[in-house]
């Protein structure tokens, strides 16, 4: 109980109340200004598809143990960050709707947990890819291996537009394309690697790039994880441990500690002051005309285009579309300031609970942060 002597002192009291209630209202706010930084996880193979096959175990529960291990754990030390796992049971998920959720979910990271199998028993150690385009620099076994759970599938035929994981001359598409994605997957591999090896003593044997269809269909940063060889007796043992799948839970769950302290130094979020004053406002609202940022909701991703008065745009008008990942990707408004787009956003909130802010730079899509970093410039 507080015990009041004056009314000065009231006064005073209720004058803190008042700042904290204020602050508390900036928090809840500013918590949701932004998208959450979201991570998808993704156990390799599952139901009837069991991927390579131990004496003791099977790839798919190796994969999926390790992969609910580190969502807890980012749950758990990250609250800030959402995670969402492709599947958290035994079951089959063809290679394309793992990357559609990736991108319909606009992930920040993409982690795929796979198990490594050689014909020599004596290999072993641990490999982080990121998706290689290079013929040279491809692992084409291990690409073959993990991308061949397509022709599992039903209909792939059509799903994959003529690729075949077991055909050479398949993967030369992958020489072709562009991963803008592709400095930020070898950071985060690397880091991956760095702690996988150092914490759980895994024999490093690198981060490599390979041809993977799943990490070529997502639209973010993304890296395919070989926790290792179910082939070799001794790290077999390790990964049907709850001590091995936690170990390489933590070091993963590290790595990813690691990456999101880096990304959010570089975006300029650990120095930006709660506390601002209308004047700058002011100043950042006016100076960020010439900044070529455009900020756009983001309402809707359907695979068809959608006509105007599709139920789904809930009668909303001058809607647009870019087109990103196999998706049409519905957007409304567009701003050069992040404080007039969230307002924006608020109006049309009641409609669009889900709807979230991106942003532009120049007609390139670039994350809201880095927007806002720049338009701060
Ligand atoms: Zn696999």
């Amino acid at each position: 109980m507080f015990n009041i002597k004056t009314k000065k002192e009231m006064k005073i009291r209720m004058f803190i109340l008042a700042v904290s209630m204020l602050l508390g209202i900036y928090a809840v706010q500013g918590a949701k200004t932004d998208k959450p930084f979201t991570i998808v996880i993704d156990a390799g193979h599952g139901g009837r598809d069991p991927g390579a096959m131990g004496k003791l175990v099977r790839e798919k529960d190796i994969n999926l143990a390790i992969a609910l291990r580190l969502g807890a754990r980012i749950e758990k030390g990250l609250p800030d960050v959402r995670v969402l796992y492709t599947r958290k049971t035994d079951i089959f998920l063809p290679l394309q709707d793992r990357a559609n959720f990736v991108n319909e979910n606009a992930a920040d990271l993409f982690i795929c947990i796979h198990t490594n199998a050689a014909e020599n028993t004596s290999v072993h150690g641990v490999e982080t890819f990121t998706l290689g385009l290079n013929k040279q620099e491809s692992n084409l076994d291990v690409a073959m291996r993990e991308n061949s759970v397509i022709l599992l599938e039903d209909n792939y035929e059509a799903n994959y537009q003529g690729f075949d994981p077991n055909s050479v001359e398949s993967y030369i598409m992958f020489e072709f394309m562009q991963d803008q994605y592709i400095d930020k997957s070898l950071s985060f591999a690397t880091l991956t690697q760095k702690a996988m090896s150092g914490k759980c003593k895994r024999n490093n044997r690198g981060v490599r790039q390979a041809a993977f269809w799943v990490l070529h269909k997502s639209a973010c940063p993304s890296v395919l994880i070989e926790v290792g060889f179910i082939s070799n007796q001794q790290e077999e043992k390790f990964l049907a441990s709850d001590s091995g799948r936690d170990a390489m839970a933590g070091a993963i769950y590290d790595a990813v500690v690691e990456y999101k302290r880096d990304i959010d130094k570089k975006n300029g979020i650990a120095v930006a002051a709660p506390s601002k004053s209308l004047q700058t406002e002011k100043q950042v609202s006016s100076s960020s005309k010439n900044t070529g940022v455009v900020y756009k909701i983001q309402i809707a991703a359907v695979k068809k285009e959608l006509s105007a008065k599709d139920p789904a745009l809930k009668g909303l008008k001058n809607v647009k579309y870019y087109k990103e990942g196999g998706f049409f990707k519905y957007t409304y408004g567009e701003e050069n300031t992040f404080s007039e787009i969230e307002q924006l956003r608020k109006s049309i909130r009641s409609k669009f609970p889900e709807a979230f802010v991106i942003a532009f730079k120049d007609g390139k899509k670039i994350s809201v942060s880095e927007a806002r970093a720049i338009e701060k410039k």
